[in-house]
């Protein structure tokens, strides 16, 4: 058996895959698709809703020293003053003097090739550049006199600062800890590509850590952040040679950072993109909110009686470009028994469903009785489980069940046979390698249980 990797054109394989097995579809598709927007299917819902789950446990749930929120998505214009993002959320873009198509600035190059290729013609110009604002905007109330503006959030980040301070009276945390958040973001890309890599509507996934606001405890936190944040995307089943840490240049740096760092993933089409940032933010936000909003935004340091404001270490991922990333670093091509097959090599934690169980034959009753009685036993096992479902499949024969389960990342099969029927024993097939073997169905439970 042999493992190979194709990488041109992995992703459209993906794309194609996402949309043949449920994954994920172009955004209102029978209306002719929303540019930069997609829709998850029912498996892809599932493996986002795993990879969420690991950083809501990671980052979150498993540590004494972070909470949990979710801030609404629609906010008032004066937060998007405060945090920057009125002046500075900008894309710089040039129109197009032949086809007057707007283009992010940096992609010119390509867009003035596209017109030498078509026509021949090396002649091309582009207007000058002009800023770009990517906040999407929004009007709420019934009358033009009584609307007002508001932004669908540019970043999860700021439904956080501003609601330090009722973090902060409701639960009395102790400096440093942490405020972590998972939810949608919107901005007006001009030119949303590569599937779920850059999108108008994404999710993001964060934790905003507040620490003493001295030169040694952000160094040492940020230096923390940075590693757990880099063994965490490892853990997602990304090999550490497709993984790498960079540090932004002073001119590449947000407007707030201190300090930045992002992870990157080697991705097939387009080399290195970021993946999660780690950005030492200061105490920009938290300055910014207390003088845009009048609220005294300052920590009390209950041993000194100090007031403070904190400085916020940042670690922000993107949800659906981990969705991608994991897509991509599982898309295997192989041959098994002499045929080329696909299949996702998920890991088992993150795969949408963790067992499928079969009847050998459709049309035998006791078969199928007895495979819906262990199909039941697991289903109700699963509500155990933090991630990962069951699913019964009948169609077709065996070989094609298999090929349908290898390809959404399934990895066990457990099929009920005759044998079954006369020693409570069933076909166990591992995803990875097609090999099966016999297992009691009394062990099934531990054996799945022990993949998480
Ligand atoms: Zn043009």
């Amino acid at each position: 058996m042999t493992h190979q990797k194709t990488h041109e054109d992995t992703l459209s394989k993906i794309v194609s895959l996402c949309k043949r097995r449920g994954f994920v579809f172009q955004g209102s598709e029978i209306y002719g698709g929303l540019a930069g927007v997609y829709d998850y299917g029912p498996l892809g819902v599932e493996l986002r809703h795993n990879i969420k789950e690991y950083f809501w446990k990671s980052f979150i749930a498993d540590r004494d020293d972070v909470y949990g929120m979710s801030a609404a998505i629609l906010m008032p214009a004066r937060v998007w003053e405060a945090s920057g993002h009125t002046e500075l959320f900008t894309d710089p873009v040039v129109e197009c003097e032949i086809c007057h198509e707007k283009i992010r600035e940096d992609q010119s190059d390509e867009h003035a090739f596209k017109h030498k290729s078509e026509s021949g013609s090396a002649g091309y110009k582009f207007t000058k550049a002009k800023k770009f604002n990517l906040l999407v905007g929004a009007r709420l109330g019934s009358s033009e006199k009584t609307a007002t503006d508001v932004y669908l959030r540019g970043e999860i980040t700021q439904g956080v600062h501003v609601n330090f301070k009722n973090i902060v009276d409701s639960m009395h945390p102790k400096l440093p800890f942490g405020i972590g958040q998972i939810g949608k973001a919107f901005r007006n890309e001009i030119a949303p590509r590569e599937f779920l890599f850059r999108q108008r509507e994404f999710e993001q996934m964060e934790l905003q850590y507040y620490v003493f606001p001295e030169k040694k405890e952000g160094e040492k936190w940020f230096e923390y952040w940075k590693n757990f944040s880099f063994e965490w995307y490892t853990a997602l089943g990304i090999k550490k040679e497709n993984l790498r840490l960079r540090e932004h240049a002073k001119d590449e740096r947000a407007h707030y950072a201190k300090n930045a760092w992002d992870i990157e993933y080697n991705t097939p089409f387009a080399g290195w993109k970021e993946a999660f940032g780690i950005h030492h933010r200061g105490d920009w936000d938290l300055q910014r909110h207390g003088e845009y909003s009048g609220a005294d935004l300052v920590y009390t340091d209950s041993e000194t009686g100090n007031k403070i404001t904190p400085w916020d270490i940042e670690c922000s991922g993107g949800v659906d470009r981990a969705v991608l990333f994991v897509l991509l670093e599982a898309y295997t091509e192989d041959t098994l028994g002499g045929e080329t097959r696909v299949f996702l090599k998920l890991k088992p934690e993150l795969a949408p469903i963790r067992a499928a169980v079969f009847p050998l034959l459709r049309n035998k009753p006791e078969l199928v009785a007895k495979a819906r009685e262990v199909y039941t036993m697991l289903k109700k096992e699963s509500a155990n489980w933090r991630t990962g479902g069951v699913m019964w499949d009948d169609n077709g024969n065996i070989g094609k069940r298999y090929r349908r389960q290898d390809e959404i990342g399934t990895p066990h099969c457990i099929t009920i046979d005759f044998e079954t029927l006369e020693n409570d024993s069933v076909t166990v097939r591992d995803r990875d390698t097609g090999k099966q073997g016999r297992v009691k169905i009394s062990e099934l439970t531990k054996i799945l249980k022990n993949i998480c």
